[in-house]
């Protein structure tokens, strides 16, 4: 693979992709810089090489040129984490740009506006990834959100440098962890499924059953699961389109030698409601007008020894509707065994939406090996999709 590592940047102009796509409140400041963050170790590297880093990104999703949607207003953000003057132009491409770029020092960072006031960005537009390309002498892709498309500056633009092309520090990262879960995870590897639906993680299930040993079914998941076997679930969330899905799941599970755990008990609730009264239950025996929103107990126990004895652990979804006080227990209680396995030695990746805001609510951010920052990414790598922006650097 190659990194930032692979490259010496002294006197060379390194075009960046980062995701800056950061929030701003009202008054247009950034109320949470954690992308910021992430991309300061490859923009370091590249200036204490001696070389300079000219920046690109998108922010939101503007229609045209939208004032609100200019990245002038991180300008200062950026160049407080990075701890430089951060210059800004007010194109990304044409003679306004490659000005500002052939006016830039070693040691200089250039901002350029928001790459989506070009439609031809997400349409992909090899004209305008030229432009683009113009801008730098080697490009760097580090920005993991946006690798799973096709667009001008995440994968059209790559095809111009050649062999002058690699990965950041932030997405080598993600490769790599994701690569030591699906590609040379040490056995017994283990992973954890939660969230609410079966249908939006089918593609994920069918994709591990390959490479995994356990698979642990929890959150709102359970429950088409637990009635496709013919249990009791009251008003438990379900998806009864999937049940045939569900059992078919479980064959192939079998088949593949995986094994898969589902919750024995459940923390049932009279209404979907953090002062619900609530009692702990058999998965398969719960009453009408009483729903399971958290596992029980004795589900706790059970995945905490199949997660201690896991070698390499992945993690995606919540096991209960941790959002709510007094049904965040599961889900707390598996980021501790998670915790207590990585102490041990095991290799542990937490990743793809509620999941990340799950382990970041309760501090487990770093506890674990990693957490991966790029949503939609990471779920289409765990789907075993080929993403465009990394293919477009690796060919
Ligand atoms: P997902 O986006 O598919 O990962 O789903 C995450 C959501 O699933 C969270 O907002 C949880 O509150 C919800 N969830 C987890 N367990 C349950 C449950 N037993 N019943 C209803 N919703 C759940």
């Amino acid at each position: 693979m190659k990194t930032i590592n692979s490259f010496n940047f002294e006197n060379k102009k390194a075009l960046i992709r980062v995701d800056f796509n950061v929030p701003l409140n009202d008054n247009f400041e950034v109320t949470d810089d954690t992308r910021i963050q992430a991309a300061k170790p490859t923009v370091i590297k590249i200036l204490e090489d001696g070389g300079s880093a000219v920046l690109m990104s998108h922010l939101g999703r503007p229609k045209g040129v939208q004032e609100e949607f200019s990245l002038k207003h991180i300008v200062d953000k950026v160049s407080e984490v990075i701890g430089v003057q951060v210059k800004f132009v007010s194109n990304c491409i044409g003679q306004e740009a490659e000005d500002a770029v052939n006016q830039l020092n070693p040691g200089e960072v250039l901002l350029l506006e928001n790459l989506r006031f070009h439609t031809e960005e997400t349409s992909g537009d090899k004209g305008f990834a030229e432009q683009l390309s113009k801008l730098g002498d080697i490009y760097v892709n580090d920005a993991f959100g946006t690798a799973h498309r096709a667009h001008a500056s995440t994968t059209i633009v790559a095809q111009f440098f050649q062999e002058n092309k690699c990965f950041g520090n932030l997405l080598g990262k993600e490769i790599e962890s994701i690569d030591k879960v699906l590609k040379s995870g040490e056995k017994p590897i283990t992973a954890i499924l939660g969230g609410s639906k079966v249908s939006s993680k089918i593609t994920i299930i069918e994709n591990i059953l390959d490479k995994v040993d356990h698979l642990i079914i929890g959150g709102g998941m359970t429950y088409t699961f637990v009635k496709a076997k013919g249990g009791k679930i009251g008003s438990s969330i379900c998806e009864d389109d999937k049940q045939e899905l569900a059992l078919e799941i479980l064959r192939k599970a079998k088949e593949k030698g995986v094994e898969v755990h589902l919750p024995v008990d459940v923390i049932g609730a009279d209404a979907f409601d953090n002062n619900a009264n609530t009692k702990a239950m058999s998965v398969d025996a719960i009453p009408e007008g009483w729903q399971g929103l958290d596992v029980g107990p004795e589900t706790v126990k059970d995945f905490h020894r199949i997660v201690l004895s896991s070698k390499t652990i992945l993690w995606n979804g919540p096991l209960g509707v941790f959002e709510m006080e007094n049904f965040a227990n599961g889900t707390i209680s598996l980021g501790n065994s998670i915790t207590e396995a990585t102490e041990n030695g095991a290799f542990s990746l937490v990743g793809g939406g509620d999941s990340v805001a799950a382990v970041k609510q309760f501090g487990f951010g770093d506890k674990v090996s990693y957490v991966s920052t790029g949503g939609g990414a990471m779920l289409e790598s765990l789907e075993g999709k080929t993403l465009p922006g990394i293919a477009a650097i690796e060919n």
